[in-house]
């Protein structure tokens, strides 16, 4: 008998959120078959009613805010200002693809036909089947909408087989369509690997969120089944400081950037790169850092709650012991609080920049500042990780901001703006081993989640002529 999957709350372990038995492969393939059974109605059943069930299920989310932000409270800890806010952006991200069902699926062409034999040429997009979605807890709505609602939009089936962590939640996504699609066109499929192996392997195009060894194994899976596929995976994110930044108002934007939702964002701020003398931006930045709240994330005002897991915390606490022992400054507290998940945001300075801590993710409150002697080098310094997620630049003179943005290789560049923060409407991805595969969000992800067809229609030839005629 297979052990139950179990969600629990990270500020109260004891609370135990869901449970489900992992959904086993061969029943993932019977549902994998339903949904494709299903797609076809939902195809033909047009813009106008893909658009509706999109928008009703904005209306429930809307309805039901306050306590499907306090479940995401509960279940990944995340605190309830940006618990609340995921809740307004899932429902946002649902009106966005409702919308886009109307948008124009193809282009017109010249045909290269026979002067006598007009035609046209013309492309059009058709949904590929059924989208197997994998994803990762941090954003327990956001993510598994902005996968399934332009899938849903473009045609598409989808099995969603969400992080063991967020599966509350992913119950609640699921719950939204209830009624407004046809029957077994979205199903979620809770469970650990084996299930994600499974969604990939019966799926028609992939998407997935997560980690970079996992998301590498999954784009090898996906690539060898001759399927479509995308990749989001971890950052080691760079905020570059240059001379002229304000100090107190930089210094408060990356605190948060780092440490907001306990650094549990593939967005967050991982190094902090300052340009000439890093003393006084440091005081400034420890400062910051040990204003921000921590605690409770259900308090209102706490921007710092705790990490998902006893794993995760022993991960942090673990990269620290490393750091420290390699000649690295802790410059706040770093350790773990009492209770439950918590540990106390981590800043640490005067790491070698080759040290793991500085080149891998760990997923948690913790950052490292470094310096740099101009801003060439800072930015070398900044696109020297496998990652290439997002990397922020701060200053006042735009001619060095446009110059160190141009050097930066990464997928999002933001300019005087935190690392953290998406535009649902906009190309959201990365470089190097941040991401693979097309850009999610915005209108590719419609591209995604559809092929192109070119189609050739030409008149019937014009009879030809008898040969007296001709004659
Ligand atoms: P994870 O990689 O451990 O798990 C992600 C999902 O993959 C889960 O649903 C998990 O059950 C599933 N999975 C695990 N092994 C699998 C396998 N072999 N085959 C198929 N599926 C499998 O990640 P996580 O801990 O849930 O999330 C944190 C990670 O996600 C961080 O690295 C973070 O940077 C990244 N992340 C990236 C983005 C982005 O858009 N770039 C956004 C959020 C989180």
């Amino acid at each position: 008998m297979t052990e139950p999957i179990r969600s629990r709350s990270p500020q109260n372990p004891d609370d135990i959120v869901a449970e489900h038995a992992p959904v086993a492969p061969d029943e993932v393939r019977r549902l994998a078959a339903s949904a494709r059974a299903a797609q076809g109605e939902w195809r033909r059943a047009g813009a106008a009613e893909h658009a509706s069930a999109l928008r009703g299920a904005a209306d429930r989310l809307r309805a039901r805010a306050d306590s499907v932000a306090d479940l995401v409270v509960r279940e990944v800890g995340k605190p309830v200002t940006e618990a609340r806010a995921e809740v307004g952006r899932a429902a946002a991200i649902l009106d966005y693809y409702a919308q886009s069902c109307f948008a124009a699926t193809g282009e017109l062409l010249a045909p290269s036909l026979p002067a006598d034999q007009p035609g046209l040429l013309f492309t059009e997009r058709r949904p590929r089947g059924v989208a197997g979605l994998v994803t990762p807890w941090n954003f327990p709505l956001a993510i598994p909408l902005w996968k399934a609602a332009p899938a849903l939009a473009a045609g598409n089936a989808v099995l969603l087989k969400p992080s063991p962590e967020a599966l509350a939640c992913a119950e609640v996504v699921g719950r939204l369509f209830d009624g407004l699609l046809p029957d077994g066109l979205l199903r979620v499929v809770p469970g650990g690997a084996a299930t994600g192996r499974a969604v990939i392997a019966a799926a028609d195009v992939v998407s997935f969120t997560g980690s970079a060894a996992v998301g590498a194994e999954v784009v090898v899976a996906a690539a060898r089944a001759g399927l479509p596929v995308q990749a989001e995976m971890g950052g080691q994110n760079a905020a570059v400081v240059l001379p002229d930044a304000d100090p107190a108002t930089t210094a408060a934007m990356l605190a948060r950037a780092a440490m907001g939702y306990a650094g549990q964002k593939c967005t967050a701020t991982r190094r902090i790169i300052v340009v000439g003398d890093a003393a006084p931006f440091t005081e400034a930045l420890v400062a910051a850092v040990a204003a921000l709240p921590v605690g409770d994330p259900a308090r209102a005002g706490v921007e710092v709650g705790p990490v998902i897991s006893a794993a995760a915390r022993s991960r942090v606490v673990d990269a620290v012991d490393a750091a420290r022992a390699a000649g690295g400054r802790l410059l706040t507290s770093g350790r773990p609080r009492d209770g439950a998940f918590y540990v106390a945001p981590v800043l640490l300075d005067q790491v070698d920049p080759a040290h793991p801590v500085a080149r891998e993710e760990t997923f948690g409150p913790l950052a490292t500042v470094f310096s740099a002697p101009d801003p060439a080098a800072a930015v070398a310094l900044a696109n020297d990780v496998r990652y290439g997620l997002v990397t922020s630049v701060h200053g006042r003179d735009v001619g060095m901001l446009l110059e160190a943005a141009r050097g930066v290789d990464t997928g999002l560049i933001r300019v005087n703006a935190p690392t953290t923060g998406v535009d649902f409407h906009a190309p959201f991805g990365g470089e190097k081993a941040s991401s693979h595969g097309p850009r999610e969000q915005g209108s590719a992800a419609l591209d995604f989640y559809t092929s192109v067809r070119t189609v050739t229609l030409a008149a019937p030839p014009p009879p030809a002529r008898p040969v007296e005629e001709a004659a």
